[in-house]
């Protein structure tokens, strides 16, 4: 329940990210006393990223994929400020924003993810949300025999190639153009092969061995001289940290993603946390993908109570790698973990179980009290008595489906 004795802790959630999702439900089902919760996030609803190719494919509806902020906030007994923040001063202490005043925290944690590193011209594929709405459109004025380009060869690009050229079957040609001179390379052959097949059954082309620079007047070049005709360009490379992070003055990686330790905590400033794809974790790093961020969840959860409560932090030892599951359409997956894979239709089940179950864990929550409401200017406040759910689950012991 929301404070019933006076705060001593602000503490403040920045981005409606997966592992803050855990947080929020980790303070539903064990409030914290004497720490006022506040939630800043972009958008009203959040997506869950082992859903969206299947979003993308039709399969799910909106409000399957994505989770309800206000609910989240609710659950926890949180504030909830809908807005998108343009900085951070880790030494005053204060969240900025472009047109309402800064946000004081004694302790701030952010899980803002991170963003393409896209080259100039098309649709990058984060902000999801954005996203989203910009396919739409594109869905709305693409004529026949269009084509589209998916730029990224990593398993994100590959899956989203074939969910695009199956949400656009007859109307658009979608190519594939990875850096790389193989689609996933580096993952077992039989993840391979099956996204092979995947990708000629979805009749998706693939250009490889160059990287894709611009998109410019229906054209995509390549670092190597080639061309390729592209109504548009959609972004899938690999992620780097919002530039607010870097501007920030907190220690930021080469990527600009905050320089955590194992406790998720900031190597440079003391009450800043950071997880999910937006932190660097010093020693311990793990692929950018929504399990890592899931699974940092719950140690972020315990180590802002600990501060908050002025006891020592707990390291986060990840498990070395988790099962990874991508949708191949007509009703197939293929998973790995390590070099063992398997592929058919029951991947598919299972990927679909883990992703529902997730997401009921998160989507059960109820309010906390229906007296602990807040309003905050520029967004809804909201407060409440949350219930539990059980433990994260899934493959590997605490998974989303990897991706
Ligand atoms: C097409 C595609 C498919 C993918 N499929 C998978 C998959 O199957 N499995 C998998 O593990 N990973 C997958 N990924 C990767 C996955 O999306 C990310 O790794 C994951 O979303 C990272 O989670 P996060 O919590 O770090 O951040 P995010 O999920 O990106 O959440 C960050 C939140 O912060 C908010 N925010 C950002 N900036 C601000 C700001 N300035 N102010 C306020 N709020 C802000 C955003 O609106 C968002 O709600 C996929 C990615 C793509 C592009």
């Amino acid at each position: 329940m929301q404070p019933v004795m006076p705060v001593h802790t602000d503490l403040v959630l920045l981005g409606a990210g997966h592992a803050h999702a855990e947080v929020l439900r980790q303070a539903a089902m064990r409030p914290l006393p004497g720490v006022r919760v506040t939630l800043i996030a972009r958008e009203a609803e959040t997506p869950y990223s082992g859903m969206l190719p299947g979003l993308v494919r039709g399969e799910y509806r909106h409000e399957e994929a994505h989770l309800d902020c206000a609910r989240l906030a609710a659950a926890a007994g949180a504030r909830l400020i809908l807005a998108a923040a343009t900085g951070i001063d880790p030494v005053g202490r204060a969240v900025r924003f472009g047109a309402r005043p800064d946000l004081p925290f004694d302790l701030l944690s952010i899980d803002v993810g991170g963003e393409p590193q896209a080259g100039t011209g098309g649709i990058p594929v984060k902000p999801i949300g954005r996203f989203l709405a910009r396919l739409a459109e594109l869905e709305s004025r693409i004529e026949a025999g269009g084509r589209i380009a998916v730029v990224g060869g990593g398993a994100s690009g590959a899956e989203l190639a074939i969910a695009v050229a199956i949400r656009l079957r007859g109307r658009a040609v979608v190519v594939l153009v990875s850096a790389a001179s193989e689609v996933l390379a580096g993952a077992p052959g039989l993840v391979r092969r099956a996204v092979a097949r995947g990708l000629a059954a979805a009749g998706v082309a693939v250009v490889s061995g160059g990287r894709a620079v611009r998109h410019e007047g229906g054209r995509l070049y390549l670092d190597d001289g080639r061309e390729i005709v592209a109504d548009a360009a959609l972004w899938a490379t690999g992620v780097r940290g919002p530039r607010l992070l870097a501007e920030s003055g907190l220690a930021c990686d080469a990527l600009g993603c905050v320089r955590v330790d194992a406790m998720l905590r900031s190597v440079s400033h003391d009450g800043v946390f950071a997880a999910g794809d937006c932190a660097s974790v010093e020693g311990g790093g793990r692929p950018k993908a929504g399990v890592w961020a899931v699974r940092a969840g719950a140690p972020l959860a315990e180590n802002l109570r600990r501060a908050a409560q002025g006891r020592a932090l707990q390291s986060w030892r990840p498990q070395r790698d988790a099962v990874a599951i991508l949708g191949l359409g007509a009703g197939r997956a293929v998973a790995w973990r390590g070099r063992l894979a398997v592929e058919g239709v029951w991947v598919a089940h299972w990927k679909a179980w883990i992703d529902r179950r997730w997401m009921a864990m998160y989507q059960a929550l109820r309010p906390m009290g229906a007296d602990a409401g807040s309003v905050v200017a520029g967004g809804a406040g909201v407060g409440g008595a949350g219930d539990g759910g059980a433990g994260l689950g899934g493959a590997g012991g605490g998974a989303e489906s990897g991706g």
